[in-house]
């Protein structure tokens, strides 16, 4: 599925991007840096809803698939951000591999935090030849601030995907509805 020509050495530089306000702001604000555009598909309900929006803005990325992965009913998945990584340590063995996340100040859960990717670097780097590099721009920003800024970037009237629930318009009940509405992104739109 996903190939790449670069020579062993070499940097490879990863943005994963989603069709949500964060990671379009780190797509919009340093495009020229990224060599690969990564959509995980891991079975999350929402996910053709944040294709289209990638799709509809035209913008040109690679899916990983990462199926089976452990859900609580609430639709938690375990361990989704530390498989994400080694899978993409995996497809690019033997390439510095540099992994631009788009979380923000706000979205810093136990196991999406700058510390938890430190170890998760270490780990990898015990682990696998290459080297690799977890970097997180957006850290020190707030969700509203990065919303104002993403929408003087987007070259369409598109409005990012930020809902958990699939359907034609974002729900506005679910948790991550509800984040939007606290940090006022939905009224940029
Ligand atoms: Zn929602």
């Amino acid at each position: 599925m996903m190939k790449d020509g670069h020579a062993e050495g070499e940097n490879v530089r990863v943005l994963l991007i989603s069709g949500g306000v964060d990671s379009l702001y780190l797509y919009y604000k340093y495009q020229n840096v990224f060599d690969k555009l990564i959509f995980v598909d891991y079975n999350q309900p929402v996910r053709e809803n944040e294709k289209k929006v990638l799709d509809d803005l035209q913008i040109d990325y690679e899916t990983l698939i990462l199926h089976g992965l452990p859900q609580e009913d609430n639709g938690y998945v375990w361990g989704r951000n530390i498989e994400i990584i080694l899978q993409l340590r995996k497809l690019f063995i033997n390439k510095r591999l540099v992994i631009y996340l788009g979380v923000n100040a706000e979205d810093m859960t136990r196991s999406n935090t700058p510390l938890f990717y430190r170890k998760v670097e270490d780990v990898m780097n015990e682990s696998y030849t290459g080297g690799i590099r977890i970097v997180m721009p957006l850290e020190n920003m707030n969700k509203h601030d990065i919303g104002i800024e993403l929408k003087k970037m987007l070259p369409k009237k598109i409005t990012p995907w930020s809902c958990d629930v699939p359907g034609e318009k974002q729900c506005g009940n679910c948790v991550s509805c509800k984040q939007g509405k606290a940090s006022e992104v939905f009224n940029i739109w």
